[in-house]
């Protein structure tokens, strides 16, 4: 299958799960991961009309946005370290991955410098897995209302990887519960806050964190096929 059958599958079923939730399609919004994969291949979804593209890595977002001139809008969705944040003020339009109060000071620092203000989102490891970065569901909330006095920092809401699975009716918790913290929070009214995002869902099961309400969809091999990790540092 090509990059653009691809995308008509993924549209048709985000359109689907919008009908089955009862939601707008303009709800949603298709991130498209194009990690390990070559410029050539955002090419190709560029010219279907994606213009939201995922990263997970510090190095490649400067390379591919080096090589790319046309206007797109860059999230960094992977875990990111301190020393490498000052790559990306005005390169990419979101960081999807705050955890830690240490990597949440240092953004501020360089988004002040840059003058201009960052949105993230706070990542939450809902299911708990060893494996994965992120705050715990308890320690969320109170991480928010502490990073949202940060004047260059703008939290925009809450992104969870949820747990590789075959049957992504076993996430369907974990997104439903990710909902739940972000509605608690936005009853709260915290000034420094906007909280509209919910970045949920991946290749295996986008169509389910759809239903409960996804504002961000994260697709890579769902697109652009299985990556090749022999290839990359
Ligand atoms: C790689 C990655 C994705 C995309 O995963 P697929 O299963 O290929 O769709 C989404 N979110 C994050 C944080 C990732 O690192």
């Amino acid at each position: 299958m090509s990059i653009k059958q691809n995308l008509e599958e993924v549209e048709k079923r985000i359109q689907a799960a919008c009908d089955r939730a009862g939601r707008d399609r303009s709800e949603v919004t298709l991130i498209a991961v194009s990690k390990t994969k070559p410029v050539s291949d955002i090419r190709q979804a560029m010219e279907c009309g994606i213009t939201v593209f995922g990263e997970n890595k510090v190095q490649e977002i400067r390379d591919k946005t080096e090589e790319i001139k046309e206007p797109l809008n860059w999230h960094m969705i992977g875990h990111l370290q301190t020393n490498k944040v000052k790559y990306l003020p005005g390169k990419v339009c979101m960081i999807h991955s705050v955890d830690k109060l240490s990597l949440a000071e240092e953004i501020e620092k360089q988004a002040a410098k840059h003058d201009l203000v960052m949105d993230v989102l706070c990542e939450v490891n809902m299911a708990a897995e060893d494996s994965k970065f992120g705050l715990t569901p308890a320690e969320a909330p109170d991480f928010v209302r502490t990073i949202a006095k940060f004047p260059h920092v703008r939290v925009r809401g809450l992104m969870t990887i949820a747990p590789y699975t075959d049957d992504p009716e076993s996430n369907r918790q974990y997104f439903k519960g990710l909902r739940e913290i972000l509605e608690s929070l936005k009853s709260e009214n915290i000034e420094g806050t906007q909280l509209d995002t919910l970045s949920m869902g991946m290749t295996g099961d986008y169509e389910v964190a759809i239903e409960e309400g996804a504002t961000f969809v994260r697709v890579g091999t769902g697109i652009f096929g299985e990556r090749d990790y022999g290839q990359t540092k």
